[in-house]
C-alpha cells in the first residue's frame, strides 16, 4: 500500500469512527438518527453497518481532519472535503446526510455513501472514483456476507444500501448490492467464488426488471446458477420488508424466487403483442431459444410443456425445434 492510500484508509477510518459516534450519541446526529429510526433501522444495525451522520455545516469534518495532520489536497482528491471553485477554500463535502461507510472486503471503509435526509439533491451522494474505490469492482456489504454466502452457496444481490441493511437486520444475511450501477463481470466473478447460485433481487421497477436481465446474463456467462426475486407493486427490497416484514420477505420473495427460465419467458413478452399471429411466433422461437441452453433435459421438457400449453402446439414441435437450436449451437 502507497504511503498515499495509507493516509486516506486512515482518514476514512477516523471519519467512520466520528460520523457513527455522532449519530448514536450526539445533538449534532440526531437527525440523521431519527431519519434512519422512521426507516425501522435498529441500534444494532447502525452499529453492524457503522451507520453515521455528517452534520450540516461547512468545516466540521475539514477541521476535524487538519488536526489530525491529514494533508488537505489529499482529502479534496478522495472526496471527504471539496474545494470551492470561486475562493478556492476547502469545506466540507458530506453535509447533513446519513452516511453509510462503504467497506472493501477486508472491512475496510474505503468511500462513503452519503444520502439525503430532506429534498436535498442528489438523494445519494458517494465518494469519487479513485484507484482505491471502484464501484464495479466490489460488492457493497461483501465483507459480512461472506461468511452466509458460504455457507448456504447463494448469495442475494440488491441494488442499495437501504436494501442490504434492511434484509440483514431481519435475519437475511447472505446478501450485497452493486450500489446502483449495473454488474460487472468482475463482480460476476467474485460472486462465483462463493456460491453456486445468485438470487437477483433488484427494484421492481421498470429499471429494475431491465438491470436483472442484464445481471443474469452476465453471471450466468460466469458459470452462476442465477434465480430472480419477483416483489410486488413495484416496491424495492427494502420497502417490501418494512411493508411485510423479513418473514414474509423469505418466505414470499426469496424462496418464491423464480428460475431464469420463467423470468424470461415473463420479460420477453413486454416485445411482443401476442395476440398477433406474427408476434406469437417470435416470442416463441426466442423463448425456444433460450430453452435450448437448458442441459437438463427434465427441465426443457417442464417448459415445454408449459409452452405448449399456452400456444397449442404439440410438444413434439416445439421439442424438434430445441433441438435444431441445440446443434446449432454445438
Ligand atoms: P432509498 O431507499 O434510501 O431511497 P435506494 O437504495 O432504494 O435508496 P435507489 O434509487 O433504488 O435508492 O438506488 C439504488 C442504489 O443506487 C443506492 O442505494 C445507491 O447505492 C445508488 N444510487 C442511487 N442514486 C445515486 C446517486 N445519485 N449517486 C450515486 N449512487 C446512487
Ligand atoms: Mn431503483
Ligand atoms: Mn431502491
Ligand atoms: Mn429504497
Amino acid at each position: 500500500l502507497s504511503q498515499e492510500n495509507q493516509q486516506v484508509l486512515s482518514a476514512h477510518e477516523w471519519l467512520t469512527k466520528l460520523y457513527h459516534h455522532l449519530i448514536r450519541f450526539t445533538k449534532d446526529g440526531k437527525a440523521g438518527y431519527q431519519y434512519l429510526k422512521e426507516r425501522g433501522i435498529t441500534d444494532e444495525a447502525i452499529d453492524t453497518f457503522q451507520l453515521g451522520f455528517a452534520p450540516n455545516t461547512k468545516d466540521f469534518t475539514a477541521t476535524f481532519l487538519e488536526k489530525k495532520g491529514f494533508h488537505q489536497q489529499l482529502l479534496v482528491k478522495f472526496g471527504l472535503l471539496s474545494r470551492n471553485q470561486e475562493d478556492g477554500s476547502v469545506t466540507d463535502r458530506f453535509r447533513g446526510r446519513v452516511i453509510y461507510p462503504i467497506r472493501n472486503h477486508l472491512g475496510k471503509t474505503i468511500a462513503f455513501g452519503a444520502r439525503a435526509i430532506q429534498d436535498q439533491e442528489p438523494k445519494y451522494l458517494n465518494s469519487p472514483e479513485t484507484e482505491l474505490f471502484q464501484k464495479g469492482k466490489l460488492l457493497y456489504n461483501f465483507d459480512l456476507a461472506k461468511k452466509h454466502i458460504r455457507k448456504t452457496s447463494e448469495a442475494i444481490l440488491f441494488e442499495g444500501y437501504m436494501d442490504v441493511i434492511s434484509a440483514y437486520q431481519s435475519g437475511v444475511q447472505n446478501v450485497v448490492a452493486t450500489m446502483g450501477t449495473a454488474l460487472t463481470e468482475l463482480q460476476a466473478k467474485l460472486l462465483k467464488r462463493y456460491v453456486d447460485t445468485v438470487i437477483i433481487c433488484y427494484d421492481g421497477d421498470n429499471a429494475g426488471v431491465e438491470a436483472t436481465y442484464k445481471a443474469s446474463k452476465i453471471l450466468q456467462q460466469v458459470g452462476c446458477q442465477v434465480k430472480i426475486a419477483h416483489i410486488k407493486d413495484g416496491l424495492d427490497p427494502d420497502s417490501y420488508i418494512k411493508k411485510y416484514g423479513g418473514e414474509a420477505f423469505k418466505k414470499e420473495v426469496i424462496d418464491a424466487s423464480d428460475t431464469f427460465i420463467s423470468f424470461y419467458m415473463r420479460y420477453l413478452k413486454k416485445d411482443y403483442n401476442l395476440s398477433l399471429e406474427g408476434d406469437r411466433i417470435r416470442y416463441l422461437e426466442q423463448v425456444l431459444m433460450e430453452l435450448a441452453n437448458i442441459e437438463s433435459s427434465i427441465e426443457r421438457e417442464f417448459y415445454v410443456k408449459e409452452l405448449s400449453t399456452e400456444f397449442d402446439i404439440s410438444i413434439d414441435t416445439l421439442s424438434s425445434e430445441i433441438q435444431h437450436y441445440r446443434q446449432k449451437t454445438g
